[in-house]
């Protein structure tokens, strides 16, 4: 039996606990706010996504993130969950949820299972220092100490700091000597020009999306995209995010969200309602295809006012063209994107070639270990973060025995 501290009380740090108390470990979770799992119960939009059963997407070090969920994936984590007790559905994508529909039956497993475990839990506990002792580490917070045989670090990123992870662990990492590749917001809005979106915000369309830089592609996306006040949101835009820089630009296929296969589909559309409405106004040319706000945006893209007045029959064929290349390529530029305080997850952290994928253990600090999102592991929306910080967390409280489960 070891005595094992555990540095934040998150998705990656109970599922440590769990497993480490369930291989007989005496386990102390700490955690700086005042309850453990905040950030689980925001998840999924409070239906908490936890895993995904489909290909793998980890844009963040991918063939690490490989290494550790080939060891505790959607198998292994699936035996998890059912031994905890947790029943689950899988919905579209492939993305996993608890049958509840409600993130607090996730934390209420976790929290349970570890009070079962004799799991002792400390909040409102602030972690300050993470030092080597002459047996094992003292991990220190204000006044306090604890001493350990193994520290399992568990702090996060810096992703929405209000629910709990403000990067104050990373410190306690590098003074030990471990690499931090600088972390940066990722799963988060894009703030674009507003000019051209004027009226938009709280549209949601499907659509394909494609970020340029200097005529290069940059990436490219396809999904659920929401206009903003600010910019962009969506799975699809949140997705693009990590990649983009100002300046940059963002094209969105508006002839897709409106359901044809390619412009030249749109294009023969256009002409079939000429034909038959030429003496509609020329405001109606799109209904049916979005609504008039789109249009409106659309009209106003192309350089053309949809008088209340002005008949279709007086649009021109330049004009038509003019249409349909502005819906196949909807232009915005990219200022930016919005900071940590809304972002999903951080991307960049701890350098993972300083740790073992089978146990998470340091290579540099026997008997320290790091899980979750702490280190520079970032995955798409779709339960592949939560995935990632279960399987981790998982690796590092079992620390290379046998599940128990
Ligand atoms: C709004 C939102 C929705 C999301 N939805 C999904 C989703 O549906 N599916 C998905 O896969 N991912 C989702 N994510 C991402 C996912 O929640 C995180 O990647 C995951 O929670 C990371 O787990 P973690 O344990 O590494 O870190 P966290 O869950 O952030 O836990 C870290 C814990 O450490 C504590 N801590 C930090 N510093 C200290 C310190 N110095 N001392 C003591 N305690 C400390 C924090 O308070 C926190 O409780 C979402 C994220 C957000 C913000």
């Amino acid at each position: 039996m070891e005595t094992v501290v555990i540095i934040g009380g998150g998705a990656a740090g109970l599922a440590a606990a769990i497993a480490a108390a369930e291989c007989g470990d005496r386990v102390t979770v700490l955690e700086r706010m005042d309850r453990v799992g905040k950030k689980i119960l925001a998840t999924g939009n409070g239906r908490c996504n936890l895993m995904n059963t489909g290909m793998r997407r980890y844009p963040g070090s991918s063939a690490w993130a490989d290494a550790v969920l080939d060891r505790c994936g959607v198998e292994a984590q699936t035996r998890f969950w059912q031994h905890l007790g947790l029943r689950m559905r899988q919905e579209d994508g492939g993305r996993v949820y608890p049958v509840s529909g409600m993130a607090s039956s996730v934390l209420d497993t976790l929290r349970f299972a570890a009070a079962a475990l004799q799991v002792e839990i400390v909040t409102g506990v602030q972690v300050t220092g993470l030092f080597k002792a002459r047996h094992g580490w003292t991990v220190m917070a204000g006044e306090n100490k604890w001493k350990a045989d193994r520290v399992i670090v568990a702090g996060g990123g810096c992703a929405q700091p209000k629910l709990g992870s403000d990067g104050s662990t990373w410190p306690l990492m590098t003074a030990l000597d471990h690499r931090l590749n600088a972390p940066k917001p990722a799963l988060t809005q894009i703030v674009t020009e507003t000019a051209p979106i004027r009226g938009l915000s709280g549209i949601r369309i499907r659509t394909a999306v494609k970020v340029t830089r200097a005529g290069a592609d940059v990436y490219q996306e396809a999904g659920e995209l929401l206009f903003a006040d600010y910019g962009v949101t969506g799975v699809c835009s949140m997705q693009c995010a990590r990649y983009v820089q100002p300046g940059d630009l963002f094209h969105i296929d508006l002839s897709r969200a409106f359901g044809f296969e390619s412009p030249a589909a749109l294009r023969q559309e256009l002409h079939r309602r000429l034909s038959a409405w030429g003496e509609r106004s020329q405001g109606e040319l799109l209904t049916g295809l979005c609504v008039p706000k789109l249009a409106d945006a659309l009209f106003r893209a192309a350089g053309m006012k949809a008088g209340e007045h002005a008949l279709c029959k007086r649009i021109t064929e330049d004009q038509i063209e003019r249409l349909v290349q502005c819906a196949a390529d909807f232009m915005l530029e990219i200022r930016g994107v919005k900071g940590f305080e809304s972002a999903q997850v951080t991307a960049g952290g701890l350098n993972v070639q300083d740790f073992d994928p089978a146990t998470m253990a340091s290579l540099l600090a026997p008997g320290v270990h790091a899980a979750g999102e702490m280190l520079d592991v970032d995955g798409d929306c779709g339960g592949y973060n939560l995935m990632f910080a279960f399987g981790s967390g998982i690796l590092a409280g079992l620390n290379g025995r046998n599940c128990p489960w």
